[in-house]
């Protein structure tokens, strides 16, 4: 492994005309393909007081398939399918081999790119039983100021209408009150975003029986890009 983190910052052209023509969509597959301790422990701002981790491995499905690998499989489809509407494609890493940004830069390669949005897609890990379903997080701490929060958490919105009509993962029974919406202050990648919004997708608890016979498979993984795209259409189409 290398002894930095990549930049990461593929920038990807379009494949086709369509809604999303002239729209730059960064795509942020969690975590990295390779974990580097002494990279992931380094210290990051997280955009509000104390410091972060760099990063961290992620979680684990029930059958040991890592967090990363689930984000990657979906970030690649979600990419070309945004592609495919004319959108630009902004990854902030490269491939499911090294080892990725860190969480700052992250936001870093959002702002420098110009974009329009960020779609973060993760994968949670709850050891509690019976806790299943999906929940986009949202930052009430923007460096971008109310305006992107708003827009962030329609944004979210939208992206729980999608994932509602286009997937069986219900929304989140452990977090988020029922609403699929969990809102915090110490995610950087998207506090540190200064111009679009931004949502995370936790696309449900990798620990739960019933949400990974789901997302294990490539159906199951198709279902949520395509609702991830959805999303972006009708926030940016
Ligand atoms: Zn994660």
């Amino acid at each position: 492994a290398s002894e930095r983190p990549s930049r990461g910052g593929a920038r990807l052209a379009p494949t086709a005309s369509g809604p999303l023509v002239g729209r730059v969509i960064v795509v942020d597959p969690g975590h990295n393909g390779v974990a580097v301790p002494s990279i992931l422990h380094r210290p990051v701002p997280p955009g509000g007081g104390a410091t972060k981790a760099c990063n961290t491995t992620g979680t684990e499905a029930l059958d040991g398939t890592p967090e990363h690998a689930l984000t990657w499989a979906v970030g690649v489809r979600l990419t070309g399918l945004l592609r495919a509407e004319g959108a630009t494609v902004v990854l902030t890493r490269p491939d499911d081999a090294g080892v990725g940004p860190c969480v700052d830069e992250r936001a870093a390669i959002a702002n420098r790119a110009g974009a329009d949005l960020v779609l973060s897609v993760h994968g949670d890990g709850a050891d509690v039983a019976g806790a299943r379903g999906f929940h986009v997080i949202v930052s009430d701490a923007m460096a971008g100021g109310p305006a992107l929060e708003r827009a962030s958490r329609t944004a979210a919105s939208a992206l729980v209408a999608e994932l509602g009509a286009r997937t069986p993962l219900p929304r989140s029974t452990y977090l988020g009150g029922g609403t699929g919406i969990d809102a915090r202050a110490d995610i950087a990648g998207l506090n540190l975003l200064t111009g679009c919004p931004g949502v995370m997708l936790e696309m449900g608890n990798l620990r739960n029986a019933a949400d990974w016979a789901y997302l294990g498979t490539d159906a199951g993984r198709a279902q949520v890009a395509a609702a991830l795209a959805a999303a972006a259409g009708r926030v940016l189409g």
